[in-house]
């Protein structure tokens, strides 16, 4: 039986990939700072759940292999999810940076470091759009997020310089220790059993969230002019483009994991509105209005972004294929029912 480790499995994509893997047939362990994942039943979701600060060196060198038959056993797939991260109202604001760095760096610097020690087979590590020069995301219609245009570097976040610190150390450490990695950009990833509350949600989440909670006639809030541009990858083809990418011998990235379906802030939020069936208006806040209310300024990140998914579609010979709005219907129906439970 193979096995895989799955470092953030607390986490919304590290729950839906153990899940994906133990149904493959994989002995799945999951890792996460949380004691329990908030959505996924343990059992239903791998074989083993352990809760651990991969901050902390120790902890990495003790789940990094498994015991069996008094022998320790590396892992055939260690995937590395685990970050301090959030939605734009956590890692755009400032107030969280030293945390996104500080703790981040360290779970990575652990991880590479005692899955190359330990000889886990193949390391995926998640990068993030997040890296990518400000420069070229300024014009929401025209925004160039193609793999090699990451140098000179210049993100506009530190979660950004983060992602591309660590995208380097796990590059590093395959070039001088032979670690056989997989380095991924993803773009927003969304789908149910994620975070939809309490400051750390995303966009996509933000949205389903708003519209479940307002009556009949009433408005959502939509930060910024909601003219800046996204796109949004819906959870199950994110984690079939992550296995086509881990399953193969020649290319190890890093690659773009994202969707090419660009829509603007305030489509998504009349998208989710006319899922809803509800009559709501969209209430756009920024400047001064946003600062008051808030007290720090509009979190809105760069004005456009994109995924290009030209090199994947190469190297893998697949493309995603879920249009936006099937995942979001999926999305709201969940969020609409905890909405409802809560
Ligand atoms: P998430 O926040 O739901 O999952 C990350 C998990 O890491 C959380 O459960 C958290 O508790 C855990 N974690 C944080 N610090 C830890 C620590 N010290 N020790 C152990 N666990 C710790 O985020 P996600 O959306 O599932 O993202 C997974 C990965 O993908 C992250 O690395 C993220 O940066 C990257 N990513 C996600 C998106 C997206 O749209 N979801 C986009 C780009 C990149």
């Amino acid at each position: 039986m193979k096995r895989a480790l799955v470092l953030g499995g607390g986490g919304f994509i590290g729950g839906h990939l153990a899940h994906r893997l133990k149904n493959e047939g994989f002995w799945v362990r999951s890792v996460d700072i949380k004691e329990a994942h908030e959505f996924w039943n343990h059992e239903e979701m791998c074989n083993e759940y352990l809760c651990a600060d991969l901050r902390d060196p120790v902890k990495v060198k003790e789940v990094m292999s498994v015991q069996e038959g008094g022998e320790m056993h590396p892992f055939d797939e260690v995937y590395q999810l685990a970050a301090d991260m959030g939605g734009a109202g956590y890692i755009f604001t400032g107030d969280n940076d030293a945390n996104v760095m500080h703790n981040s760096a360290m779970i990575n610097l652990n991880v590479a470091y005692e899955a190359s020690r330990q000889g886990a087979k193949r390391v995926f590590y998640s990068s993030s759009a997040c890296m990518y020069p400000e420069r070229n995301q300024v014009d929401p219609n025209n925004p160039n997020c193609v793999e090699d245009s990451a140098y000179p570097a210049a993100p506009d976040s530190e979660y950004g310089w983060e992602k591309l610190f660590s995208e380097r150390l796990f590059l590093a450490f395959n070039r001088n220790y032979k670690l056989d990695v997989r380095v991924a950009r993803f773009h927003n990833i969304f789908g149910p059993m994620g975070t939809w509350t309490g400051g750390k949600e995303k966009a996509p989440a933000a949205m389903c969230r708003k519209v479940a909670e307002t009556d009949e006639g009433g408005s959502i809030e939509v930060w910024g002019t909601g003219q800046q541009t996204r796109s949004f990858l819906y959870i199950d083809d994110c984690l079939e483009a992550v296995l086509r990418f881990m399953r193969q011998d020649d290319f190890l990235g890093p690659v773009n994991i994202g969707s090419e379906e660009m829509v603007t802030i305030n489509q998504l939020a009349q998208m989710t509105i006319d899922i809803s069936g509800k009559d709501l208006s969209i209430d756009n806040i920024e400047g001064e209005e946003f600062k008051t209310k808030y007290g720090f300024a509009c979190p809105i990140g760069v004005m456009g972004r994109n995924s290009d998914n030209t090199l994947y579609e190469e190297k893998m010979g697949w493309a995603v294929a879920m249009p936006l709005i099937d995942g979001m219907k999926k999305t709201f129906d969940w969020i609409n029912q905890e909405v409802k439970n809560a």
